[in-house]
């Protein structure tokens, strides 16, 4: 086994690594870039080596500084994580040169599952399903128009080179094919530096469900069964669970041993994911190979009872794999949810800043990977994963109860994160019933995310909440001025609650160990433990327990959040409401004919002129920020007045790039 090994990654990848090499005994050496000397992973590794600036091709992607690193420190082995360097066959083989072990498949592997056209290939040599389409590179509009025609539409217009969800365009029709041609092309040359196109058909409202391979360098392949990542986000995944709820045992069989097929035909020797799409009459297809730890792993974990990296450590090392397929053994349900550090509400915008608050939720069945800390900065150069939250148990719906009570306790402050927004997906009864698709959340959430969104579930706890949070403080006040002693602690105290402006009216008197709340008429009993201050308030009624975050806000406000739902309350005497009716509401000024920019970045282009007509929808602006190109859209139907801003400028969150007549 080896004494030492390098994790060329960062972030929760790079500490989830690390936890199990310790386990295993074995020392642990970091790299880190300038912009994470403080990051988390560093903090845990033996040993820790700068290898250059914070943009990731000087230092995440910097072959030889990691080569190097490695000489240095005596690592033996480099365990690369997931993206970054991960599925670079260059890197493999250099390693290789320099005798250090890739922990990970083979080279020839990586190159020959790295191209979609070439390992689309080898499938169907291999006697694996795939989607219908052609497997020659396209650069001519017209003969991709011809070739889209011949497989029917839609089809789906991918880059060869493709991950990550980019260099891909469904195309409905001619046009589209037209114009998505040229427009996977220049974003798959702009992410990875190869503008190789192919077309394949579009499957309709497709489940994406995937089957983990293990292998070693003896020939024996084992899967570990399915993970369903059909919760996408513009072709990224979400949300992922074991084992599928869509699966029959006969189709299970079926996919796992075409991955299996696949895997021996490219003499495959440690992790990797083979990736499916599977249609409603549960026809299933072959989309793609990763050769490598999945971001969505922890979820194969938690129901095989296996760990995944140690699997992988084992076999680089030259071990055997422990396992025959009869010792795979599944049991309960687990679902991991990506925590990141965007802006639901303004169409997931990356979003940059401190970790002021940090407190991930504990308990039965929870598993948090985490690469950061309290205090910890969340910066413009890498992905913005800040954790992943990953909810077990005996079945699905236990296992979803888990996630969304985690959910609720999971409490940051300090940026944007998409917390409320998992919660939301969490709570629909669709997602509850299982009928789930890649279209899932386009469908769901066909405006985007706006919080509030809720339904009266969240509010009636929101509301609660609230009101026993005002009762909790004046009881703290009654007790800051010595009031409280001699003077009944029975009486009830009135209030009415202003739940994002509209009035409930509220009643809170002690009763037994907790409180009788009456709200809009109806009565409750529920206890909490809360204590000014806090951020967390517990609320008990019977035996159920709902976590609501709670932050006060001035003018005797609270601002909620609860089950995805977002909501400001003014907690105020009972008439008080009735006179603020009266008043006048204060005007914000019209920002409806600018376009603004919605977060700090580079005004990479604007791709309209003063006079033109724009439709709803229509691109607007490029911004570039977080290694990704944000496009702005029109919000409605106009004509462009004035430009306000150049392409080339830097600009502020609200800055105002454009004008409408
Ligand atoms: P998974 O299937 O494991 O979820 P993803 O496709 O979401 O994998 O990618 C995992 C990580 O690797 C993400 O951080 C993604 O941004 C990154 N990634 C994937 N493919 C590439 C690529 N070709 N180049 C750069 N980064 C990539
Ligand atoms: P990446 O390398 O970016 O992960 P994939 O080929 O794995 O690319 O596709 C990513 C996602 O795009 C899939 O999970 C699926 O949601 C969607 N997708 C890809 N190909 C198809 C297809 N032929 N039909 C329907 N959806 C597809
Ligand atoms: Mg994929």
């Amino acid at each position: 086994m080896f004494k030492k090994i390098l994790i060329a990654n960062r972030g929760e990848i790079a500490c989830r690594i690390m936890r199990t090499a310790r386990r295993m005994g074995i020392a642990t050496v970091a790299i880190y870039s300038d912009a994470d000397e403080e990051a988390l992973h560093v903090r845990m590794a033996d040993e820790a080596v700068r290898v250059g600036p914070a943009p990731s091709v000087d230092s995440y992607l910097n072959l030889a500084r990691i080569i190097e690193a490695c000489r240095a420190t005596g690592a033996e082995a480099v365990h690369p994580g997931y993206g970054f360097l991960s599925e670079n066959p260059v890197f493999a083989r250099e390693l290789a040169k320099a005798g250090v072990v890739f922990i990970g498949p083979q080279p020839d592997a990586i190159a020959a599952m790295g191209d979609k056209i070439e390992s689309k290939r080898l499938a169907r040599a291999a006697g694996v399903s795939s989607v219908p389409g052609h497997l020659d590179v396209i650069s001519e509009a017209e003969t991709a128009v011809a070739i889209a025609r011949e497989i029917g539409y839609p089809v789906i217009i991918k880059a060869a080179a493709g991950g990550g969800g980019k260099g891909m365009r469904i195309a409905g029709s001619d046009a589209a094919v037209r114009e998505g041609l040229s427009s996977a092309a220049s974003e798959a040359r702009s992410s990875f530096a190869d503008d190789r196109i192919f077309i394949e058909k579009y499957i309709e409202q497709p489940r994406h469900i995937e089957i983990q391979i293990l292998g070693d360098n003896e020939g024996n392949i084992v899967h570990l069964g399915e993970r369903e990542c059909s919760i996408q986000r513009r072709h990224q995944k979400v949300l992922e669970e074991a084992p599928s709820p869509f699966l029959d045992p006969e189709t299970r069989e079926a996919m796992a041993g075409q991955a299996m097929a696949l895997a021996r035909a490219v003499d495959y020797r440690s992790a990797g994911t083979v990736e499916f799409i599977v249609d409603r009459r549960r026809n299933f297809y072959f989309l793609e190979m990763n050769t490598r730890l999945q971001v969505e792993h922890p979820v194969t974990e938690a129901v095989t009872g296996l760990d995944l990296v140690e699997l992988m450590i084992r076999v680089a090392a030259g071990e055997p794999l422990p396992i025959a397929q009869h010792d795979v053994q599944f049991a309960g349900w687990a679902i991991e949810a990506r925590i990141y550090a965007e802006d639901p509400t303004r169409n997931f915008l990356p979003s940059i800043g401190r970790l002021v608050r940090y407190r991930p939720p504990k308990g039965d069945g929870l598993r948090v990977d985490t690469g950061v800390y309290e205090g910890a900065e969340i910066g413009v150069h890498y992905d913005p994963l800040i954790a992943k939250l990953i909810a077990c148990g005996g079945d699905r719906s236990t296992a979803l109860d888990r996630l969304r009570a985690a959910l609720d306790e999971y409490y940051i402050r300090g940026l944007q994160h998409n917390v409320a927004f998992l919660a939301a997906v969490v709570a629909k009864p669709r997602f509850r019933s299982g009928l789930i698709s890649t279209s899932f959340l386009a469908e769901e959430f066909p405006g985007g995310f706006a919080a509030p969104c809720g339904s009266v579930g969240p509010d009636e706890v929101i509301l609660l909440a609230a009101a026993l949070a005002r009762r909790r403080l004046s009881e703290r006040e009654a007790a800051i001025n010595g009031k409280l002693a001699g003077t009944p602690t029975g009486l009830a105290e009135d209030y009415t609650i202003l739940l994002d402006g509209r009035p409930h009216p509220v009643s809170v008197r002690p009763e037994g160990s907790g409180y009788r709340v009456e709200i809009d008429g109806k009565a409750r009993l529920a206890t909490t433990d809360w204590q000014p201050g806090h951020p967390l308030l517990h609320v008990r009624i019977d035996r159920h327990v709902s976590a609501v975050q709670i932050e006060r806000l001035p003018g005797a406000g609270f601002r909620l959040v609860h089950g995805g739902v977002i909501r400001q309350a003014r907690v105020l005497p009972p008439r008080a409401a009735e006179l603020l009716a009266l008043m006048p509401e204060k005007k914000r000024p019209d920002t409806s004919r600018l376009l603004l920019s919605p977060m700090p970045g580079l005004l990479s282009a604007i791709t309209v002129s003063v006079g033109q007509e724009v439709k709803a929808g229509e691109p607007l602006a490029i911004v570039e920020a977080m290694k990704m190109e944000n496009v702005l859209r029109a919000e409605r139907d106009g004509r462009i007045a004035k430009l306000r801003a150049t392409p080339g400028d830097s600009l502020a969150v609200d800055q105002v790039i454009l004008e409408f007549e």
